[in-house]
């Protein structure tokens, strides 16, 4: 059998009808950028994750450089200022906090969740300290109660990096509805994903929002008026007609991911493997279904031999990037064994129950070999 990682066809052939109807629609409408189809996803994605306002932005390193733009423009940051992040996070996270001449303060993840460690980033709390961006790694949600305690004791401003976790959620509150703002992602991959790049930023601020929506525009809520020196970073209206019809669909193809993580949960039994902990599996999306072992390569090896294609997420950590000099003298076992171990596992809305069996059986013939 041949299992691939994530099969982003099938996954789209789904909804196609459906899909090119909302294409031809945009197509005769004549209207291309800022329109309709992009004020009804953003009304949609709001309601859908319980906060006032959603803003559609060109991709998901985007909402969260903007974000962070943004609160510099209203005053509430400056340059130098210090942001806490995850260090196993993927390195976009990072380009958004030091795009912004803020200074990012890796700190290690709990070694079970991949999550932000709240007594970590206790301590890692200075007086420069301004932001926390906890990012739901893998689609399960950081410990959001405890970190945002943590925030409104030291009076940090919380950005939610949800480009892996549409729909994850604690005590029912959905991912991007727990931060002062969220930076979200539709790259084709992701649980909700675009036909192309695109990204969305979710607050409940009314002023951030405002400040955002001119940002994303050249600076200016008026044509041909700036007010600041923006950029151009829209959601257009065929990715956002797309996503609407799309965002139908994820709660359905959430369902199919928890269904399949709890067959590989249940069935993969195997001493040289560690299996991902979900705090409950129910409210954790399952971007990624992600094992460890520390016979990565041979395990790797031996499913590709059978058919089964997986994926690293991530091979080298932020502070080991070539992009980073001033980071590598960091130490960071934590984080440096995870990237060492991790295997991701085939995970998606199209793959079937049968797929998901044959690769728990194909872990469980692997001998760890040292
Ligand atoms: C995908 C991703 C991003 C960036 O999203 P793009 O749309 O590719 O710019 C940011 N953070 C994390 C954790 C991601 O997985």
């Amino acid at each position: 059998m041949n299992v691939p990682f994530l099969d982003l066809k099938a996954i789209n052939q789904d909804c196609r009808e459906k899909l090119i109807q909302a294409m031809t629609d945009v197509l005769d409408s004549g209207w291309y950028i800022q329109g309709q189809k992009l004020s009804e996803f953003e009304r949609k994605f709001a309601e859908y994750c319980g906060t006032k306002f959603c803003l559609g932005v060109a991709n998901g390193l985007d909402a969260l450089t903007l974000t962070l733009r943004a609160w510099k423009t209203m005053g509430k940051l400056k340059s130098g200022d210090e942001v806490i992040v995850p260090a196993n996070t993927y390195i976009a996270s990072i380009l958004a906090v030091t795009e912004n001449d803020l200074v990012p303060v890796l700190v290690e993840p709990n070694d079970e969740t991949f999550n932000l460690c709240p007594e970590n980033v206790k301590r890692a709390i200075t007086p420069r300290t301004r932001v926390m961006l906890p990012v739901h790694l893998y689609g399960q949600l950081a410990d959001m109660p405890e970190l945002m305690a943590i925030a409104s004791e030291h009076n940090l401003l919380v950005l939610e990096d949800s480009a892996q976790s549409h729909g994850a959620q604690i005590d029912g509150r959905k991912s991007g509805s727990w931060g002062d703002a969220s930076g979200f992602s539709f790259y084709p991959g992701k649980n909700l994903g675009a036909l192309g790049d695109a990204g969305a930023i979710t607050t409940n601020d009314p002023e951030l929002y405002e400040v955002l929506k001119a940002l994303r525009n050249y600076g200016s809520h008026e044509k041909y008026k700036n007010i600041y020196q923006g950029v151009n970073s829209r959601l257009d209206e065929i990715q956002a007609a797309i996503l609407s019809v799309k965002l139908e669909v994820l709660d359905g193809q959430t369902t199919h991911r928890q269904k399949i993580a709890n067959i590989y949960l249940g069935n993969i039994k195997n001493d040289t493997i560690k299996l991902p902990l979900a705090i409950s599996s129910a409210q954790h999306v399952w971007h990624l279904f992600v094992i460890r072992s520390s016979h990565r390569q041979a395990l790797q090896k031996f499913l590709m031999d059978n058919g089964v294609q997986t994926l690293i997420h991530y091979p080298i950590p932020p502070h080991k990037q070539d992009a980073y000099p001033t980071l590598k003298s960091l130490e960071l076992p934590v984080t440096e064994r995870m990237h060492e171990q991790v295997l991701s596992l085939p995970m998606g809305p199209t793959l079937s129950v049968e797929e998901a069996l044959y690769v728990a059986q194909v872990c469980n013939r692997f001998v760890g070999k040292s």
